[in-house]
């Protein structure tokens, strides 16, 4: 692949030979196909969308090269269908998506396909990014029109308006194109083509007043202002309800001020009505928001608009990264750690490392803020490449509260629940406050067991148990999704003794329900929020501020003002302290942090009770006594010395057949075809494995992972690519299902 987005052909000039087009296809390559016979108006150009026939269908591409011939003899080539745009998709997002394809090792036409609208994707023409704005014409006598009084009418409307009103604006009058067009060939009437604009002054950009900073607050913001132009990467670490939010506000007016876009991204849990409402209610500018209620239709309108540099502010998810901006200003990821961030399947890309790359080629500042950043990020705040920035303080002046870890060993507990913990709920409820009851699900869904021979549910397509749900009463599969009835006995002993064993949302709120009665508890899971606003509704009823218990998983864990609870429990905490995937402490602390954030937002001090196997756990202990930040930095000094991200650079390909030999003997050859390669080329690059993955069988396939480790990027990109091109070469590969994931999350 060539670096050929700039280059063009001259309208008038000769057409070039072939066109190289990326398509809908998962196949890393492209397509040569010959120009159509109509030359678009401004001349072949990358960044056209094609129809062209692909097999016995047509589908949408993109031109992503102009060749002056193809390797492919002429005969063998196929034209263009169609040429769908005049003008050519946005070059930074065109950019964007190369850069993606070759960083994440994903063919071309399936990244502009993902980082596309749907309506895009589908064929649809842009609306342009400009348009006819029509005026009267003045010096003629509007006598002559008597005999059209319709045309007559639409002559005064357009006299009315000095500057001239768009097209849609005069049929919004009840006027067709037909009489439009009949005013213009009379010359009463004339059009000129204005480029759309975001129609606001910067005296009028504020809604409602910037709230006035702390101390901390005023340092933060004024080392921003310094750095509004070129790249400047900034890491935010800002203990919860320490005003990051109102930092993120104010940067964004001084970056709209000058006429600049800002994009901001939130996880996806991130996007409520509160967070847009916070931003909606502060700027008088549109803010253009990238949420998954949008049909395609809104979805390509807000595109279109931070595409041609109407939309000031644009906010959204992960996949809003891939939104086109005209005039980039300033690029915001809020809670950057957030695993959401993540894609975990097809294009695998990071939404925070994207904004890095893209915030450095469009020489802007990044911010990135977090109570708890991730160890990258920290790494290279704490390096100096990134300028850190730290609010310690709230506004609300309660400092977090500390954990008090509360040793599960040897007590008695009901529903998960230590006397201790029943205790502060009780006190809590009695103080009229609410507390919340935070249940880390992974690896602590209730299971069914038996208690005469201790046979337990498994799932019979994965290496798994099944969960136990309660409403409906059913066994489910976190892994596959199957489900299956619950067994009246046994099925090894026939015995009538089936028991849940362990902790889930649902068995909790029954305990619960069952030590205060009279006590509204609201459960929020996946489960009990499927409907959207069934979480909203909860949340309404919850922010009225009645004493109540909130029961809950890592959905209550983010950015939910909650400011009447005081009281937090965590019923176990021990889900990622002694787990084989590197990273799973990491993230478990900073959920801890985040759901202890939770408690005593507002105007009371709270109380964060953590329930643990192992209250001796010097990781724990750190949380727990000194915070995130001082255990985050104890573990970047244990992932220097074992060479782990962010001090070194991983890829992992995962490989899956139905046959548990194919994906471990493909895996194999590849393995052995890379370290031969890493030997002769001299690529620094480790080649680890293949092992089984931690959960060898899922869906009733079987799972392969080979690890890819290097202290350099470049090298790890490099084996990375080998591995890519070996594999897309292989016969053998063709039968077994893979992927690569660079820079994985998990392993
Ligand atoms: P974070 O994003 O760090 O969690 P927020 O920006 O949401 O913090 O601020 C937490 C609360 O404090 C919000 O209710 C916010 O309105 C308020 N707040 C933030 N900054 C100030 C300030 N300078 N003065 C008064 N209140 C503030
Ligand atoms: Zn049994
Ligand atoms: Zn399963």
């Amino acid at each position: 692949m060539s670096d050929s987005f700039s280059s063009r052909v001259a309208p008038g000039s000769a057409s070039p030979g072939a066109l190289q087009v990326a398509l809908p296809s998962p196949l890393r390559r492209l397509f040569d196909y010959l120009p159509a016979h109509r030359v678009p108006s401004g001349g072949w150009q990358v960044g056209l969308r094609v129809r062209v026939p692909f097999g016995r269908r047509d589908v949408v591409g993109v031109v992503v090269g102009l060749l002056a011939r193809s390797e492919l003899p002429r005969e063998k080539l196929k034209p263009v269908a169609e040429v769908l745009d005049d003008a050519p998709l946005p070059e930074d997002w065109l950019w964007l998506c190369r850069f993606t394809a070759r960083y994440y090792q994903h063919g071309l036409g399936d990244t502009l396909q993902i980082a596309m609208p749907a309506r895009l994707r589908q064929g649809h023409p842009l609306a342009g990014r400009t348009y006819l704005q029509w005026q009267a014409v003045t010096e003629r006598d509007a006598t002559e029109l008597r005999n059209a009084p319709r045309q007559a009418a639409l002559h005064a409307l357009l006299r009315q308006h000095a500057h001239g009103l768009p097209a849609q604006a005069i049929s919004a009058h009840g006027y067709t194109r037909a009489q439009l067009e009949a005013l213009a060939r009379k010359g009463f009437a004339l059009a000129t083509e204005v480029a759309r604009q975001a129609g606001h002054t910067p005296s009028g950009l504020l809604a409602s007043p910037a709230l006035p900073l702390n101390r901390e607050q005023a340092t933060a913001l004024s080392a921003l202002h310094e750095n509004l132009d070129g790249y400047h990467p900034c890491l935010l670490e800002g203990v919860t309800g320490s005003g990051k939010t109102e930092i993120y506000l104010q940067l964004i007016e001084a970056i709209a001020a000058k006429g600049k876009q800002s994009l901001v991204l939130v996880p996806e849990i991130g996007l409520t009505p509160q967070t847009l409402s916070r931003f909606k209610s502060r700027f008088k500018v549109p803010v253009v928001a990238l949420h998954s209620g949008l049909n395609d239709a809104e979805r390509m309108d807000a595109w279109e608009a931070a595409a041609d540099g109407r939309a000031l502010i644009v906010i959204g998810t992960r996949s809003a990264i891939f939104t086109p901006l005209a005039r980039p200003g300033a690029i915001i990821v809020d809670e950057e750690h957030d695993g959401s961030y993540k894609q975990h399947d097809g294009l695998r890309y990071h939404a925070r490392d994207l904004a890095v790359a893209r915030a450095h080629h469009h020489a802007i500042p990044l911010l990135m803020g977090s109570a708890t950043p991730s160890l990258e990020s920290l790494s290279r705040a704490l390096s100096g490449d990134y300028r850190h920035l730290r609010l310690t303080q709230r506004p609300s002046r309660h400092p977090p509260a500390k954990l008090e870890l509360a040793d599960l060993r040897h007590q008695r507990r009901q529903g998960g629940l230590l006397p201790s913990a029943i205790k502060a709920i009780t006190a809590t409820l009695e103080a009229g406050k609410q507390a919340l009851v935070f249940i880390n699900r992974r690896g602590f869904a209730p299971r069914l067991a038996c208690h005469a021979c201790g046979w337990m549910a498994d799932c019979d397509q994965c290496d798994a148990r099944m969960t136990l749900h309660r409403q409906p009463p059913l066994l489910a599969c976190h892994h596959c999704d199957s489900r299956r009835a619950l067994p009246d006995a046994c099925p090894e002993c026939g015995s009538g003794d089936l028991r849940a064993l362990g902790s889930g949302t649902e068995r909790s709120e029954e305990t619960l329900q069952g030590l205060f009665p009279d006590t509204p508890i609201h459960r929020i899971d996946r489960d009990s929020t499927r409907r959207k606003d069934s979480f909203d509704a909860i949340l309404k009823e919850v922010h009225r501020g009645e004493p109540c218990i909130l029961v809950g998983t890592q959905m209550l864990a983010k950015g939910h003002h909650l400011p009447h609870v005081t009281l937090v429990v965590v019923v176990n905490a021990d889900g990622g302290l002694y787990s084989a995937d590197f990273r799973a402490l990491e993230h478990s602390a900073q959920l801890l942090e985040q759901v202890a954030g939770r408690a005593g937002r507002a105007a009371h001090p709270g109380r964060v009770l953590v329930q643990t196997l192992h209250p001796d756990d010097p990781h724990l202990g750190k949380l727990a006594e000194h915070g995130y930040g001082a255990l985050a930095r104890d573990l970047l000094e244990e992932r220097r010395l074992a060479k782990l991200p962010p001090f070194g650079y991983m890829a992992l390909l995962r490989l899956e057949s139905a046959k548990e030999q194919a994906a471990l003997a493909l895996a194999q050859a590849a393995a052995q075809a890379l370290r031969h390669w890493l030997a002769h080329s001299g690529t620094q690059a480790r080649c680890l494995g293949p092992v089984p993955a931690p959960m060898e069988r899922r869906q009733n396939r079987y799972h392969v992972h080979l690890l890819l480790a290097a202290d350099k990027r470049s090298q790890r990109h490099a084996a990375a690519n080998y591995l890519v091109q070996w594999l897309d070469a292989n016969r053998e590969a063709s039968r077994v299902r893979w992927s690569i994931d660079i820079d994985p999350q998990t392993l």
